[in-house]
């Protein structure tokens, strides 16, 4: 039997971060070795299991459990985890403190790819009886760009419904904002700056583009709100412009990160910033680089009545809510595939500098996927 702590520390020793785009590479910063570890232990344990490349270098893993029953239950958890620089702890030494395990990846969310594949291995070896097929899955790039939730969708993956592992504190979150991020570029004319009036600065058409993209922001706050996520949102993150204090700038770009609630669609989102912007001189606005959708799960549906059903029969209670962070679960659910994020942990302990767990949610949570199944 496998013991799901045990195994929680296995996959933190593998480093498995996902380098957000900067570019750094090596055995570090790829998903590879920790979809290989779990092949074999799928494999070892008699799971039908493959991994393949989402991207290159980039890989997921898949495993079936063939019960012969009507439905499959698709439990997945993204493999990947946001880089180490400035952690406090030894990010791929896992260590338990009292009720908690720390490393990097403990939290988010290699102790819901433990409790997920652990348990599903339990339950076999065990030979109980499952209710549900099992479709395991584990995915690459959640942290940056959902890349390896898409591939699993182009490959044709099948499942009934399923259950994305985050950390929500063993509550069931049925609905969470999606994301959108791209870049808008101003463009001038370079002169030198003693005289101003032969160039045309684009960071000074990037303040207006700024400014009118602050109030739309603004606007944005008021408008009418999801039940359980509120209102959509805006935040210019980035602005890059100009070479050196004595050349008028010829170029300037900014980095918008867009919120979406249920309902609202990539092109209206476009087409409203175009539109606020039009008149400006020399601005670009890109395709976006990252397109998350959002989740609206039925409270009716029967992925979060099951699963309600046993996180009640664990806990006494259930927390059904909504959440502004975005997940694989946005890929699915656009594909067809109703699925709720469900996991142990707490998202603020996520991406810090002293990531934990805490125990007691591990094994909660453990309980409640067996208490699932069958
Ligand atoms: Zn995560």
């Amino acid at each position: 039997m496998i013991d799901i702590v045990k195994l929680l520390e296995e996959l933190v020793a593998i480093p498995s971060m996902n380098s957000m785009g900067s570019g750094r590479a090596g055995f570090e910063f790829t998903e590879s070795n920790l979809a290989d570890f779990l092949v074999s232990l799928l494999r070892k344990n008699g799971i039908d299991c493959e991994g393949f490349e989402a991207a290159p270098g980039r890989r997921n893993v898949a495993g079936l459990v063939d019960v012969g029953v009507e439905k499959t239950l698709m439990l997945e958890a993204h493999l990947d985890t946001v880089p180490v620089d400035n952690m406090e702890i030894g990010p791929f030494k896992p260590t338990v403190s009292g009720n908690r395990l720390y490393g990097r990846g403990s939290c988010d969310t290699k102790a819901s790819l433990a409790v997920f594949f652990g348990t599903a291995v339990n339950l076999l070896l065990s030979k109980r009886k499952l209710k549900y097929n099992l479709l395991l899955l584990g995915t690459c790039d959640e942290e940056y760009g959902f890349t390896g939730a898409q591939a699993a969708v182009q490959r044709g993956i099948r499942a009934d419904f399923g259950i994305i592992g985050e950390p929500t504190r063993l509550r069931i979150v049925r609905a969470h904002k999606g994301v959108m991020r791209w870049k808008v570029k101003a463009s001038g004319k370079a002169s030198h700056s003693a005289y101003p009036e032969l160039g045309e600065n684009a960071i000074y058409t990037m303040a207006e583009a700024v400014n009118r993209i602050a109030l739309y922001a603004s606007r944005l706050r008021s408008e009418s709100p999801h039940e359980l996520l509120g209102s959509p949102s805006l935040s210019v993150g980035v602005i890059r412009g100009g070479h050196t204090v004595n050349i008028v700038p010829d170029s300037c770009t900014i980095e918008i990160d867009r919120r979406l609630i249920p309902g609202e669609a990539k092109e209206s989102v476009m087409d409203a910033v175009a539109s606020i912007l039009r008149g400006l001189p020399g601005i670009e606005v890109e395709e976006p680089y990252l397109v998350a959708p959002s989740v609206n799960v039925a409270p009716s549906s029967e992925i979060v009545s099951i699963l309600s059903t046993a996180v009640k029969d664990v806990l006494g209670d259930v927390v059904v809510e909504g959440a502004n962070y975005a997940t694989d679960a946005g890929v699915f659910n656009s594909a067809g595939l109703p699925c709720v994020v469900f996991g142990p942990g707490d998202i603020a302990d996520a991406h810090t500098s002293r990531e934990s767990v805490e125990l007691t949610q591990v094994e909660a949570a453990t309980r409640v996927i067996e208490r699932l199944l069958c």
